[in-house]
């Protein structure tokens, strides 16, 4: 399994440094962030290093996201939230701080102090058909 022995979430997978461990399994853990956006604030990692969404495999994928919708049961059991942000972020301009894939499972409540900017835009004529062939292409 890769790991990086500068990164502090394959130390806390290792045990190496301590965490709230919710649960885990061979291939995830889950674990309560040290800095909550909002109490109950959960993250999900792969125990292998890898640092964006788009390194992972597949099967590392199903392997960790499996674990998406229980945790978000227990999350809105335990804290009450009336909904939840499953957010994950790539690379420092999408605010990722820790270079280790992580899913941050966040309890959301009326007033939060949370918010995003959400800049809803709109294509040209034919625009998003041709963007969306460009993106097929890729795959
Ligand atoms: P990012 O902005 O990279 O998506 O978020 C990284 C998250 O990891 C932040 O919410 C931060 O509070 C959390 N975090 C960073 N270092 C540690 C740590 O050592 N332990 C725990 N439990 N959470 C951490
Ligand atoms: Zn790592």
């Amino acid at each position: 399994m890769k790991k990086d022995p500068d990164c502090i979430f394959c130390k806390i997978a290792a045990g190496d440094v301590p965490c709230c461990e919710i649960c885990s399994d061979e291939v995830s853990l889950a674990f309560m962030d040290i800095s909550p956006l909002a109490d109950g604030h959960v993250l999900l990692i792969p125990k292998e290093h890898c640092v964006t969404v788009d390194e992972m495999s597949a099967d590392q994928a199903v392997g960790v996201l499996k674990h998406v919708p229980t945790l978000v049961r227990a999350v809105r059991a335990a804290t009450g939230c009336q909904g939840v942000n499953v957010l994950q972020n790539n690379g420092r301009v999408a605010h990722q701080f820790v270079p280790h894939v992580h899913f941050h499972i966040i309890p959301r409540n009326p007033g939060d102090e949370f918010h995003f900017n959400w800049p809803a835009g709109s294509y040209p004529e034919g625009g998003m058909k041709e963007l969306a062939e460009k993106i097929r292409k890729q795959l």
